[in-house]
């Protein structure tokens, strides 16, 4: 299989210019370009290799001294032309990836806080008030227990398994919203409340791990 297994070009500037490009040599023996030509790119066959050859020598698509040939000057020209596009297509993009790297760095808890959660559930969490929100922290494995007092009557229990990926919590939106719509309901809005006022890097490090690889945890009920 040839290293350079794309057809041949359209034009006979393109074959020529490619050709140069794939053999990484300015100048090269006719039988050489022939070789390449035939054998390496399987563009030709032998015979039309080198009668494609004299036909871009009388055509001065190549200049030719003794036995060996060389792009044009004008082709030349097309070559360099077309190297800095390619320089400049690689700069647009890495430019681009590094744009995208560091809007993701710049990312903060309250992105994530704000994607990982209905609007809803937010505003809802906000009237919890952060006393009301008891936190039990456990590391190797880590595991955050919350118990959120709504009301007197009304107390919720989150546990978060950041190990197993696993949450494991009851009341009237969990799991079906996390495991339909990917967003966490009230009480878990509330935990992350208060986490980032208790351990703010154990909060983002959680919070991150759900955002972006929501697929992969397991929401249960307790
Ligand atoms: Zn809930």
């Amino acid at each position: 299989m040839s290293l350079f297994a794309f057809n041949r070009p359209a034009s006979d500037d393109e074959i020529l210019i490619s050709a140069f490009m794939s053999a990484g040599v300015d100048s090269i023996k006719i039988v050489d370009l022939k070789f390449h030509l035939s054998f390496k790119l399987s563009w030709f066959a032998p015979s039309d290799a080198i009668n494609f050859i004299q036909s871009a020598v009388s055509k001065r698509l190549l200049s030719k001294k003794r036995n060996v040939v060389e792009l044009s000057a004008s082709l030349r020209e097309m070559q360099e032309g077309r190297n800095k596009m390619a320089e400049e297509r690689r700069r647009v993009r890495n430019e681009a990836e590094e744009a995208i790297q560091s809007a993701i760095e710049r990312k903060g808890f309250n992105d994530y806080f704000r994607e990982i959660h209905a609007r809803e559930e937010v505003i809802k969490s906000f009237r919890v008030l952060l006393k009301n929100i008891e936190i039990k922290v456990q590391k190797n494995p880590t595991i955050v227990k919350a118990t959120v007092l709504i009301s007197e009557t009304d107390a919720n229990i989150v546990e978060i398994n950041a190990n197993a990926l696993e949450i494991i919590h009851e009341c009237d939106n969990f799991p079906d919203m996390a495991i339909n719509a990917g967003k966490m309901c009230r009480h878990i809005a509330a935990l992350f409340r208060k986490l980032q006022k208790m351990d703010k890097e154990l909060a983002i490090e959680l919070i991150h791990k759900l955002s972006v690889g929501a697929a992969l945890w397991k929401f249960s009920k307790i």
